[in-house]
């Protein structure tokens, strides 16, 4: 596929371009954020190709609730508290990558005012918390 073939996270996904990987599987892979915001700062993608989170419907819930869960899994493995982080979904255009990606940062308060206020701004214009997105999506049932 033409788009995937382009996607720099597809080629981290599928090993042709280098990321520092903290966890992977067979639908899921993890990896440093290559300018972290956060002393924690990972993303978290689907190996399948989902452009941005405007494209997430009620079929996508089983999908987002993994990525929580793959989330906390790979923070207590770091030593990063799962309670004190911020997870979300940036909005269209404030993904830097038009593929789908969770962000995991951790602890919030190591980030600096930029990032904590407006880049990762809890449930703003730019985006959406975890908890959030799963509730958008359940109201879509
Ligand atoms: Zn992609
Ligand atoms: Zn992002």
């Amino acid at each position: 596929m033409a788009e995937s073939g382009s996607c720099v996270f597809c080629r981290i996904a599928a090993e042709d371009d280098r990321a520092e990987v903290v966890y992977e599987d067979s639908d899921y892979v993890c990896f440093r954020d290559r300018s972290p915001a956060a002393t924690h700062h990972y993303l978290l993608i689907p190996r399948i190709h989902i452009r941005n989170p405007g494209e997430l419907t009620g079929e996508h819930i089983a999908m987002v609730e993994k990525m929580g869960e793959i989330a906390r899994e790979i923070l207590a493995q770091q030593g990063a508290s799962p309670e004190d982080s911020r997870l979300g979904f940036h909005w269209p255009p404030f993904l830097r990558v038009q593929h789908l990606h969770l962000h995991i940062l951790n602890p919030p308060s190591s980030m600096g005012w930029f990032a904590r206020h407006l880049l990762f701004r809890e449930n703003s214009f730019a985006f959406m918390t975890h908890a959030a997105m799963l509730d958008r999506l359940r109201s879509m049932l």
